[in-house]
C-alpha cells in the first residue's frame, strides 16, 4: 500500500519509522510525519475557517477543538483564549463538528487552487 507504515517489519530505509503497531500509536511524532508528506497552498489573503467570537471560548468548559484537531491549528493561550492557525489545516472538518455547544467556528472550503494538497490523494 503506497504511503502506509509498515506496521510488521522494520524500515530499513528509516530504522527510526516505528515498527509495531504499539509502537505506532505511541509514537507522537507519527502524525507530523504523514503531515509533512502534504503541501499547501495558503491563501494569504483569506482564512477559510475562523473563530466567530474568540471571547466565547472562555465559556466553553472542553475547548474540544484543541484535543481533535489533528493538524494543531487550535493552541490554548494561558488567559483561557483558543488561538487558532488556518495555514496547516487538512480540511477535515472536525473542528466543525466538535464545536457544537456554542457553535463558534465558521467554516468554509479554502478558494479554488488553495489549501491542502494530498500527497496520495
Ligand atoms: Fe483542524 Fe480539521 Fe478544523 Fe482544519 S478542519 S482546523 S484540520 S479540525
Amino acid at each position: 500500500m503506497t504511503g502506509a507504515i509498515d506496521l510488521q517489519e522494520p524500515s530499513a530505509t528509516s530504522p527510526s519509522r516505528p515498527t509495531t503497531l504499539r509502537a505506532a500509536i505511541l509514537d507522537p511524532a507519527a502524525i507530523e510525519r504523514k503531515l509533512a508528506l502534504n503541501t499547501y497552498n495558503v491563501d494569504m489573503t483569506r482564512a477559510h475557517i475562523r473563530i466567530i467570537d474568540t471571547d466565547v471560548c472562555l465559556q466553553c468548559e472542553r475547548q474540544q477543538c484543541i484535543n481533535c484537531c489533528p493538524a494543531n491549528c487550535y493552541a490554548p493561550q494561558d488567559d483561557g483564549h483558543v488561538l487558532f492557525s488556518y495555514e496547516g489545516c487538512v480540511e477535515c472538518g472536525t473542528c466543525r463538528i466538535v464545536c457544537n455547544v456554542f457553535r463558534n467556528v465558521e467554516w468554509t472550503y479554502p478558494r479554488g487552487g488553495f489549501g491542502i494538497q494530498y500527497q496520495f490523494g
